[in-house]
């Protein structure tokens, strides 16, 4: 019993220590990979530009799909990088293009509110920031399924101060913020009133004497045939690339599409949804698409965010890049054995120091008296005993 007590609190030391560890470590990683990835225009000090930092589907995981150990692991990763991020860089404006919740459209009410609870504690967000979310199929279902139970629209929109289409301006730079999965299908009162939204959009827009086109933020990307366009670090690889996408699943469809180009003429676009990075340009409408990779360690090695600064007619964008998951576990192990064998080594030169401990056993000579002395005495040998003392 005293040997497995021994055994189980040896275990916790170590176990608190390989904690400690590991945070320190990630925390070092995090530093090294986010303060050389720098707001990418320097001199753009000018009032009118504005700071933006862009991440994409962090997918908070839920009870039904998710495991406790994987949840906790990438979450503590992902609050880490996040937090170090915003306070390293200090943005203007923090835009998440959706899928912020993995199971948000199945979880009840109680479990919604919850799920929300946290997400606001992974990645809280403090004035002044100006932040920016974008619902995610992931958040309340794609089309028919907002179109059938209009209540996980209605309760994100009211988490996350959202609507199906909506204009934002910040500092002169104009956002507009578009519900993907309700933009086009097979409900004609949901498009109709996503229409209608937009209609307010427009009017919006012409009332505003602001300069600089509009940036448009949604979660699925326009329309593509595949991945197989893009060219960035962080894109799809191998066979994936050239996996044609559904119009409505992975992407808008064409016609939606060219309708959003034609009707904003954004200079910018912003999305996510397929969890690899991507950079497409629409020359005709001389506008640049930009798809950002996850933020979860869990969808990708190398999860990575956007840092843009933009003023109403200049922009310059940089993407930045986390560490991978396999050097965070790598280091953390070479962190540990490091520890333990100069804790061994610690251990050693302290004995080797210190003056010569009383042995544990008996000396061999006492054993021997206290044998003799524990030796059965016979009746004569008492006797004879006594006598002696009586003399
Ligand atoms: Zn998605």
């Amino acid at each position: 019993m005293k040997l497995l007590v021994k055994m189980f609190s040896k275990l916790a030391n170590w176990s608190f220590l390989g904690a400690i560890v590991l945070v320190f470590n990630l925390f070092l990683l995090d530093i090294y990979s986010i303060y050389p990835c720098d707001w990418p225009c320097p001199d753009c000090s000018d009032e009118n530009f504005v700071k933006v930092m862009i991440l994409s589907d962090p997918h908070l995981l839920g009870k039904r799909k998710g495991h406790p150990v994987d949840q906790f692991t990438r979450e503590w990763e992902m609050s880490i990088a996040f937090q170090l991020a915003k306070s390293i860089r200090k943005p203007d404006v923090i835009i998440f293009l959706g899928d912020l919740l993995d199971e948000g459209l199945t979880v009840d009410e109680n479990g919604f509110d919850k799920y929300v609870d946290r997400f606001e504690k992974i990645f809280s967000i403090e004035d002044p920031i100006e932040k920016i979310f974008i619902v995610g199929n992931h958040d309340i279902g794609f089309h028919d399924r907002v179109a059938a139970y209009p209540y996980l629209r209605k309760r994100w929109e009211k988490a996350f101060n959202s609507s199906l289409a909506k204009l934002v301006t910040i500092k002169g730079i104009k956002f507009i913020s578009i519900n993907s999965m309700a933009i086009e299908g097979a409900d004609f009162s949901l498009v109709q009133e996503m229409e209608n939204y937009l209609s307010v959009v427009d009017e919006q827009l012409t009332k505003s004497n602001l300069p600089g086109d509009p940036i448009l933020l949604l979660h699925f990307p326009l329309y593509r045939i595949n991945d197989d366009i893009c060219h960035e670090i962080d894109s799809q690889k191998g066979q994936d690339r050239l996996n044609n996408f559904t119009p409505g699943v992975e992407s808008l469809s064409k016609r939606t599409s060219d309708n959003l180009l034609e009707r904003y003429r954004p200079r910018l676009i912003f999305n996510g949804h397929i969890h690899s990075g991507c950079v497409v340009n629409h020359t005709k409408h001389d506008s640049q698409e930009w798809t950002v990779a996850s933020f979860n360690w869990r969808n990708r090695q190398d999860p990575n965010y956007l840092l843009l600064q933009i003023s109403p007619n200049d922009h310059s964008i940089v993407k930045c890049f986390l560490p991978t998951e396999i050097s965070i576990v790598i280091t953390s192990i070479l962190c540990l054995i490091t520890l333990c064998v100069s804790t061994k080594i610690m251990g050693k030169l302290v004995d080797s120091h210190s003056p010569k401990s009383q042995p544990k056993s008996k000396p061999k000579d006492n054993k021997k008296k206290d044998k003799e002395n524990h030796k059965p005495v016979s009746k004569g040998e008492i006797k004879k005993r006594k006598s002696k003392e009586k003399n």
